[in-house]
C-alpha cells in the first residue's frame, strides 16, 4: 500500500504511537524536535506521523513527563 504523501503508513493508531516514540528513543530528538503526533490520512485511509501539530501525541507527552523517554534514550546511548 502506497500513499500520495509518501510518508510511512501505519495500519493502526496504536502501531504509529509505537514507532513515534521509537523514532524518539533511536534518534534522540529533543522532546520538541521530530515527528509529534500521529493522524489519520485522508487519502489512504492508515496513519501517519506528523511533526506539524498543535498538539504533541499524549503517549510521547506521558514518555517525556515520566523521564521515561529520557531514560530510554541514555539506555540506547550505552548500547
Ligand atoms: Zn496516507
Amino acid at each position: 500500500m502506497n500513499c500520495s504523501t509518501g510518508k510511512t503508513i501505519y495500519n493502526t493508531k496504536f502501531l504509529a504511537e509505537m514507532s513515534l516514540i521509537d523514532i524518539h528513543i533511536h534518534r534522540n530528538f529533543p522532546p520538541d524536535q521530530g515527528p509529534q503526533n500521529v493522524y489519520e490520512c485522508e487519502f489512504c485511509g492508515g496513519w501517519h506521523l506528523t511533526s506539524k501539530s498543535p498538539n504533541r501525541n499524549e503517549r510521547l507527552q506521558e514518555m517525556i513527563d515520566s523521564g521515561e523517554l529520557r531514560l530510554k534514550q541514555q539506555a540506547r546511548w550505552w548500547e
